[in-house]
């Protein structure tokens, strides 16, 4: 066999069986996104033409790359989120299937909004990848949103996400640190905020501990810091009758209920993930 070239049944064999047996639990799966993206082939490919020869080298370097730990979405560099590929970058977290859960509980909203409104002005604190507000206009063509985050590196991905949608004219990524930049109000407010307590980031697993952005993980001491600096700027940026819809972790409905309720807002939907978890709050004043 040429060292550099592969039939594609064969490979796809063979990588399932690589990372099988260095453990990888998802080997199945995560053989098949590393063989068709790095061999630019997909699944018909590997039912109607398996004797299709393929390069092996990128494929080698991303199933070494998996072996030695790293999220198999870290190594495509994308991964997909409410039916959108979306761009990783190093300073952006990996969308989670959790976080559809607060795009699910907000969209009725949005689409009211915008009926009602002919418009629904959306602003997602810490955006990433974009992901929250990319999935929300991307849902409702009348909407449009601000991305806000910190880091530079996140902007330049949620913008290049934006443009690869074909909704850059809806979304503008702005740099603030929460609510610090942001001017106007805007009919829903939503975050999926660093919540993990600082002392507890050790004891993530390797994946996220490792290859998540720390700055996209930890809420300081407690992990609810972000809540109280949304919970109390948020006000001046909300449109009468507007919504304020955050990711939680699973044990922190209480304790960021508190915190929204004591700057006077009131509590008008919760949803859990589909692991069963408090997973998405919403407030209203
Ligand atoms: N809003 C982004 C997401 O949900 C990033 C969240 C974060 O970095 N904590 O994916």
């Amino acid at each position: 066999m040429p060292e550099n070239g592969r039939p594609l049944g064969e490979l796809l064999r063979y990588a399932r069986q690589k990372l099988s047996d260095a453990g990888i639990a998802e080997s199945g799966l995560e053989s098949r996104l590393i063989v068709e993206h790095f061999s630019g082939t997909t699944r018909a490919d590997a039912i109607s033409s398996p004797g299709k020869v393929v390069g092996v080298s990128a494929i080698e370097t991303a199933l070494d790359r998996r072996i030695a730990g790293e999220p198999v979405h870290r190594i495509l560099g994308f991964r997909d989120f409410y039916g959108m590929r979306l761009e990783l970058s190093a300073e952006t977290l990996e969308p989670r299937p959790d976080t559809e859960t607060l795009v699910d509980a907000v969209l009725p909203f949005v689409r009211e909004t915008a009926e009602r409104e002919g418009a629904c002005r959306i602003l997602d604190l810490g955006t990433g990848t974009g992901a929250i507000a990319l999935a929300l206009v991307v849902q409702e063509p009348r909407a449009t949103a601000i991305g806000a985050d910190v880091s530079d590196d996140a902007l330049a991905t949620a913008a290049a996400n934006a443009a690869h949608l074909g909704v850059s004219q809806r979304f503008s990524a702005i740099k603030s640190n929460w609510l610090a930049n942001i001017e106007g109000r805007y009919h829903l407010i939503v975050s999926n905020p660093p919540y993990i307590p600082s002392s507890e980031i050790e004891d993530l697993q390797d994946e996220v501990r490792n290859f998540d952005p720390r700055r996209a993980l930890d809420g300081g001491p407690d992990g609810l810091e972000p809540y109280r600096d949304i919970a109390s700027a948020a006000e001046d940026h909300l449109e009468r009758g507007g919504c304020v819809g955050v990711e939680i972790g699973h044990d922190q409905r209480p304790d960021v209920t508190h915190i929204f309720e004591q700057a006077g807002y009131r509590l008008v939907a919760q949803h859990k993930d589909l692991g069963g978890n408090d997973r998405v709050l919403v407030f209203s004043r």
